[in-house]
């Protein structure tokens, strides 16, 4: 399960909007308890590296911007637990490409935007055997356990 507050919430589908109509995207900053959910804490956008013409439906995330992510991740004493991108005129779920390019553990959000407004928000994990993406339970979260 990820938590991801409504604020957060707003943060990704402002992103989506904004960098519509190509892909945005960017990692999520939190923590992860012994019962495995993770807790957001923060969002941090970063600049889509894939080349102009594949925005639209590529994202990238280069090894230097993952670095810094993890870096001020650190100085938060956190994580990165995962990551999130938009799918512009396209539905909440994950593509091929997505998984292909998916780790272990992570959660991977997508915001669907249509006609440059964000709809829906989904989470997703990679299954244990890496074959497939499953659906990941969002809780907005009301700062209950
Ligand atoms: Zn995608």
């Amino acid at each position: 399960m990820l938590r991801l507050s409504t604020e957060l919430e707003k943060n990704i589908k402002a992103d989506g909007e904004n960098a519509y109509p190509n892909e945005c995207c960017g990692v999520l900053i939190g923590e992860v308890d012994n019962a495995g959910v993770k807790t957001a804490m923060s969002t941090l956008t970063i600049d889509n590296a894939k080349e102009d013409s594949e925005q639209y439906h590529r994202f990238l995330i280069t090894p230097e911007d993952m670095m810094e992510a993890e870096q001020s991740a650190r100085s938060m004493k956190l994580d990165v637990i995962g990551f999130y991108h938009s799918h512009p005129d396209h539905p909440s779920a994950p593509s091929g490409y997505d998984k292909d390019h998916a780790l272990p553990f992570y959660s991977y959000v997508i915001v669907s935007v249509d006609k440059g407004k964000a709809q829906i928000l989904t989470s997703w994990e990679l299954t244990d055997d890496r074959s497939d993406f499953k659906q990941e339970n969002i809780n907005s979260g009301g700062g209950t356990h």
